[in-house]
């Protein structure tokens, strides 16, 4: 969904965002059940366990070989190039990243993560005129209808719609 900001090109040599520190848990895809049951026969070495109270995500704690909390566990369907889900079973919260829902005083609110080197690039004014073109009505109505996917505020987030 933000094909028109960020380069294919840039995430093929960064994949940042699909490997996980122990401190960025909180950040890893959620799928309902139907897709995890049906990622689970099609990547049998997946591991799942529950996020919330219809959701279920990636269970990375076996993956860790050390205690460092700077060593990083890829998501399973990280391949050679990239992500190897359908476009049908990538999580929503993969297609929007940087970007995430989060409540402010009872009110879902689109936050930017500051941690996209490609999108860190851009001027700010890019991001902000996609999301208030449409993606933000967008990501705010899957999250009142999906709230496993609202996201504790967190250091580093910048309120954007
Ligand atoms: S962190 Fe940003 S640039 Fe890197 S792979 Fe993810 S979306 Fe692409
Ligand atoms: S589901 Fe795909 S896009 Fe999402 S974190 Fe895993 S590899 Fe990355």
């Amino acid at each position: 969904m933000l094909k028109s900001i960020l380069s294919s090109k840039d995430c093929a040599v960064c994949r940042f965002c699909c490997s996980f520190r122990r401190q960025s848990l909180w950040e890893t895809p959620l799928f309902d059940k139907k897709t995890k049951e049906s990622l689970e026969k099609k990547y049998p070495e997946a591991k799942f366990k529950t996020a919330g109270n219809e959701s279920f995500t990636v269970d990375l704690l076996h993956l860790y070989k050390t205690d460092g909390s700077e060593e990083e566990a890829a998501c399973p369907f990280l391949g050679e190039s990239g992500c190897v889900l359908t476009a049908d079973e990538k999580p929503f919260d993969c297609s929007i990243w940087p970007l995430r829902a989060a409540k402010i005083n009872g009110k879902v609110h689109v936050m930017l993560e500051n941690t996209c080197p490609a999108i860190n690039k851009q001027p700010f004014k890019n991001v902000e005129n996609l999301v208030k073109s449409g993606l933000g009505e967008k990501i705010t109505a899957y999250a009142e209808k999906n709230p496993d996917s609202i996201k504790e505020i967190q250091e580093g987030f910048k309120v954007i719609f």
